[in-house]
């Protein structure tokens, strides 16, 4: 072995010895090497030419951070050079995006989202910061807790979904998982939440475009996750690259010092997404690349991602230091936060990879089985006429699985993965014969070709990277599909979007199955056998009313997808998850939360369109499971509460069905009148439950006043009203059970 362990501190450091050791280091620094300090580079993924350039800039004390090298071997090499070549031996902390896993691909985090179980949430993000940090990885930018209410933003699939509640309790639980109880907890990363703040609600859902939020939207639905982060500890938080209301956000003061820093008390540092310190400039902001460093940093940007090597905006700081448009405390209070970051973590006692671990940890065996887990637990059965659902084993002779999906490993483990073997991945058609046995004959048709984009995606040689494209005949092909399907017992369709058609940059303008899927749907479900659509895709899709026996979201189930989705096709398990967003019927009614103002004319409130319901085709909070369940005895402790209590509400859940399954309890809110007007429900608590059949448990909730406090736009504050608040609970968000209290 090479090298010391990996780094394992079991408390945290004080703030005073981490700041004084950071300070005697700034002591030595020249203005070059502290602007190198906040600098990060990419390493080009497959570019062997770059990888002699970034070892320059490593040799040369130009690069604090590196993003994008996770193998192990390299990482090492990169840091002993940091380490034993240049001046002050300051090591590099190396960042990367462990979105869903590095080696083991969890769900993604949409789907994760859909399991409404923050406890999975954190367990996942403890695997994959394991087998991060065993690689040499330090810290992730994750969690994405950008709200998401527009489908046709392909970055929905990173977050949890359209409401800022349940974003809160993810954001929450990811960042404990990724960063345990302390940041250089033993085997964690820092964890980054991103994009500060607004992303997810850029017009048109076009990917990076301007972002214009009022007050009451951004302080209510969009802060609150980031906020949520910041309180459970995260030490990091990445700008976005959007213009929110006009200011760029990496050049927002307002953004990165008042709030994050100022009122919200955040003790991390700011890292740009990439390239948008520079980009202040493209912006029209700034009106040089200086002058965007200079703005960046003052803004409260402590590190630059830069973009590819030539055009950072912070290696320009000195410049502008000597010329006086920078104060030497300015540039020192950034690059204390960046040393005081690589000193949590460890790094000046244990630089080094142990590889061997690395390898150990990489191959264990239990983060597999985590990975199955979870995939099983975000499922979110839509229909089940007849019960279709779940397969018999026994009875079955045969399964036509169709689909272009069906059998894809790149695309069963989604977006943000990098360099995954094939062969490590489960595919559905994989899983499906496992589990069917021997007994069950099964067939295989692609069904029809899974069409390229328009435009390539940026990260078409990265993250992204396309899979082996399959292509077919779509025409004879669909007929090859329907007489498997005539012949066979049953019929799974694998439908849905490939991975890069979902993601960043992989924003659409329409929710349509993409190529000739819908023909090939509608031509199986003539055939008039059983037919089960798997559906896989981040957003939801339209599958213009064609009615499948059954329909399932699985999302992208990640590296042990099919053997997960397997088992709950054959009711090892039943699906218990349940949507974190709005379903619309059609892309005409975006956006649709279900979280909207009562306004004007109540009574017509379904009838906003006239040639379409106003209701979404399945409600946030939705998903059947292979039972049944009822809801009864709603408590509240007390008829009224002075503002600043809390309330208590109890509710039974019964399983009245004949298996055991799970329910997640949901607990809505809605205020009558106050200050402002609120949406007609908003969630404030929630639990998932597995019972047996018949059983039966009493579920309770606190609503706290922070539950019951909102922004309020004229008084530029939050408030709390004296008014009456309706409860609902129940299975979703159209939950009938309800009870009021009164706030005095
Ligand atoms: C994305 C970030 C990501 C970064 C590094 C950017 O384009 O917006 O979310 O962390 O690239 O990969």
């Amino acid at each position: 072995m090479r090298s010391t362990p990996t780094p394992a501190r079991s408390e945290a450091l004080s703030d005073e010895a981490v700041r004084a050791r950071a300070d005697a280091l700034i002591a030595q620094m020249t203005p070059q090497e502290k602007a190198g300090q906040i600098t990060q580079y990419f390493d080009f993924l497959n570019a062997p030419e770059e990888a002699a350039r970034v070892e320059q800039e490593v040799a040369a004390a130009r690069a604090g951070s590196l993003l994008f090298v996770h193998d192990p071997a390299q990482l090492d090499r990169l840091q002993r050079i940091a380490v034993e070549q240049t001046r002050l031996k300051i090591p590099l902390l190396f960042g990367y995006d462990v979105i869903h896993g590095l080696r083991t691909i969890l769900p993604v985090p949409i789907a994760i989202a859909a399991s409404w179980d923050p406890l999975l949430a954190e367990q996942g993000q403890r695997v994959a910061a394991r087998e991060a940090r065993a690689v040499g990885i330090h810290w992730t930018f994750a969690p994405n807790v950008d709200i998401a209410r527009d489908p046709r933003w392909g970055r929905m699939i990173e977050g949890a979904g359209e409401d800022p509640y349940l974003g809160s309790v993810m954001a929450a639980a990811q960042v404990r998982g990724f960063q345990g109880t302390h940041i250089g907890s033993p085997g964690r990363l820092i964890a980054g939440p991103k994009h500060f703040a607004g992303y997810g609600a850029s017009i048109g859902g076009r990917d990076y475009d301007e972002v214009n939020l009022s007050d009451s939207e951004l302080w209510n639905v969009y802060l609150p996750p980031f906020k949520a982060a910041v309180d459970a500890g995260a030490g990091n938080i990445m700008s976005a690259y959007m213009g929110l209301n006009g200011v760029p956000a990496t050049g927002s003061h307002w953004l990165l010092t008042q709030v994050l820093r100022e009122t919200w008390g955040f003790k991390g540092f700011v890292v740009t997404d990439a390239g948008s310190a520079h980009d202040l400039h493209t912006h029209e902001f700034a009106s040089s690349v200086p002058d965007a460093g200079v703005r960046a940093l003052r803004a409260g940007v402590d590190m630059e991602m830069a973009p590819p090597f030539g055009i950072s905006a912070f290696q320009t700081l000195p410049q502008s230091l000597a010329e006086g448009r920078l104060s030497t405390t300015e540039l020192d209070d950034a690059v204390r936060r960046v040393l005081e970051a690589k000193i949590r973590m460890g790094l000046f006692e244990q630089p080094y990879v142990d590889l061997d671990e690395a390898q150990r940890v990489l191959n264990d065996p239990e983060h597999r089985d985590v990975a199955r887990v979870a995939a099983e637990r975000t499922a979110v059965l839509l229909r089940n006429d007849g019960g279709v659902l779940p397969l018999d084993a026994r009875a079955l002779k045969s399964i036509a699985v169709i689909g272009p999906l069906a059998d894809s490993a790149r695309d069963t483990v989604g977006p943000w993965v990098f360099d995954q073997d094939d062969s490590e991945t489960v595919t559905l058609l994989d899983g499906i014969r496992a589990r069917a046995g021997s007994g069950v004959r099964i067939e295989y048709s692609p069904g029809v070709t899974m069409p390229a984009r328009l435009h390539r995606s940026i990260f078409d040689s990265g993250p992204h990277k396309a899979g082996p494209r399959v292509e077919v005949d779509d025409d004879a092909e669909i007929l090859r599909a329907v007489e498997l399907a005539r012949a066979a017992d049953v019929a799974v369709l694998v439908l849905g979007e490939g991975q890069i058609m979902i993601g960043e940059h992989a924003s659409r303008s329409s929710l349509d199955l993409p190529g000739r899927q819908q023909d090939l749907l509608d031509a199986v479900i003539a055939t008039g056998q059983p037919v089960v659509v798997l559906l896989m895709s981040a957003r939801p899709l339209d599958l213009k009313g064609s009615q499948p026996d059954a329909l399932m979201g699985i999302w992208y189930p990640g590296s042990q997808g099919g053997a997960a989705v397997a088992r709950l096709l054959f009711g090892d398990v039943s699906p218990g998850g349940k949507l974190p967003f709005n379903w619309p019927r059609n892309i005409g009614q975006i956006p649709l939360p279900y979280a909207h103002l009562r306004t004007h004319q109540p009574k017509t409130a379904e009838e906003r369109y006239w040639n379409e319901p106003n209701s979404p085709l399945y409600p946030f909070g939705f998903g059947l499971s292979y039972s049944s369940f009822e809801f009864s005895n709603l408590q509240l402790d007390r008829s009224e509460v002075a503002v600043g209590e809390a309330i208590r509400v109890s509710v039974d859940v019964s399983n009245t069905g004949g298996r055991e399954a799970d329910e997640v309890a949901q607990l809505y809110i809605h205020q009558r009148h106050g200050t402002a007007a609120r949406p007609v429900r908003e969630l404030k608590g929630f639990e998932r439950l597995t019972l047996a059949p018949g059983e039966r448990r009493t579920v309770s909730f606190t609503l706290k006043p922070q539950d019951l406090t909102y922004w309020a736009a004229s008084t530029r504050n939050f408030v709390q009203d004296a008014t009456v608040i309706d409860v609902y609970v129940g299975g979703s968000s159209t939950a009938a059970l309800s009870g009021s209290f009164e706030v005095r």
